[in-house]
């Protein structure tokens, strides 16, 4: 199913790149560009997740914002250009998921985009996915919990999201490029060394010997796979 996406936003610039990478991403998008327009829109139709500028002509990002939370949980993410904390709190006080700071990089909104919509609606199929268990290494896609020699290990969501990734179609050797565009979203923008970084910190968790893993092997001049 693909998830319907309401962008509100008066810049028509940003309205028109955030709309593209989000469609590009997989999304159904609709943009307007402004409050009054919103509350219209949001009155007729349901949205799984709405891209709020905080200031707009009209009825400001805000009011929509606790107008939404009123009637559901439809979650939101803010755009804000004012660094502010206040504004921050008072943001997610309302009950917005999240808040990006004016100037972003779409490819990072799109990443926020599917992190709030993973949280707010688990992926069916992970989690009705049971546990990937090896001798010494346990992956739990419905509590996202990771377990090595016993102990329970804090994953960020990145590193397991590229973790389960990696365990479920072990011996596959993925690039660095396949592996952003499948966790992270756009490769184009994203430095490949983020996957070397999230490798490295994956096998200092789970790893008796980070530096001979037995895991997450690196394949010379291609990638990475995984070994169970
Ligand atoms: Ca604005």
């Amino acid at each position: 199913m693909i998830a319907k996406i309401l962008i509100v936003e008066d810049e028509p610039s940003l309205r028109e790149v955030v709309g593209l990478y989000l469609k590009r991403a997989g999304y159904a998008v609709t943009a307007l560009g402004d409050g009054q327009a919103a509350l219209e829109w949001l009155a007729r139709e349901t949205a799984d997740l709405v891209v709020l500028d905080v200031m707009l002509p009209g009825v400001d990002g805000l009011e929509i914002a606790r107008w939404l939370r009123a009637r559901g949980d439809t979650p939101v993410i803010l755009l804000t250009a004012r660094r502010a904390e206040a504004d921050r709190i008072a943001g997610l006080e309302l009950g917005a998921d999240d808040y990006v700071v004016k100037p972003f990089s779409p490819a990072e909104l799109v990443s926020r985009v599917r992190a709030v919509l993973r949280r707010a609606r688990p992926t069916p199929a992970a989690g009705r996915e049971p546990p990937l268990v090896f001798a010494a290494l346990q992956i739990d896609p419905a509590t996202r919990l990771v377990t090595a020699r016993g102990q329970e290990k804090a994953l960020t969501a990145k590193e397991f999201d590229l973790l389960w990734l990696l365990a479920r179609h072990p011996r596959q050797v993925f690039t660095r490029e396949q592996l952003l565009e499948r966790v992270w979203g756009l490769a184009e923008y994203i430095d490949p060394s983020t996957v070397t970084v999230h490798v490295r910190r994956l096998r200092e968790k789970i790893e008796a010997d980070p530096s001979h893993p037995r895991h997450l092997l690196t394949v010379w001049g291609v990638g990475y796979k995984f070994e169970a």
